[in-house]
């Protein structure tokens, strides 16, 4: 952008030297560079503001997911809020969706008759967490 703006005044300071001395065609010339470089400064001033803005966002979503860390403990092998927060559930959150991820997904409780599966669901990466009756088969423990 920096180059546009520099061919921008350029343009600027040509038409200021011919002024005096001026054409008609020539200053009209002169003139639709001016716009142009005008228009390109226009258009890199847009592109800019947005990735302004998409930086932003992925700004503010690290430092949230950066708090969320600061403030989450491991307990029985599901994760949970230290100090509650506003709006979001104390837990259990899904281990394998905030390890791989970075995501705070509050997991779901399956009904008693679905206990054979686990204690709890994450309905995004569709894990089953907690003790389950099937632990009692093979003495395999996801806890
Ligand atoms: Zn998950």
């Amino acid at each position: 952008m920096i180059q546009e703006i520099a061919t921008a005044l350029t343009v600027v300071k040509n038409l200021k030297d011919i002024s005096g001395r001026i054409k008609d065609a020539e200053f009209k010339i002169l003139l639709a560079d001016l716009q142009m470089a005008l228009a390109d400064i226009k258009v890199k001033c847009a592109d800019l503001t947005e990735e302004n803005i998409r930086l932003r966002r992925e700004l503010s979503r690290v430092s949230e997911s950066d708090n969320v860390r600061k403030n989450i403990e491991f307990k029985d092998g599901l994760y949970y809020l230290k100090t509650p927060v506003e709006g979001r559930p104390s837990g259990p959150y899904c281990p394998g969706c905030l390890d791989t991820h970075e995501r705070l997904q509050v997991l779901r409780k399956l009904p008693k008759d679905f206990e054979v599966f686990g204690q709890f669901e994450c309905p995004i990466c569709k894990q089953n967490f907690g003790k389950s009756e099937m632990d009692d088969f093979s003495g395999f423990s996801a806890t």
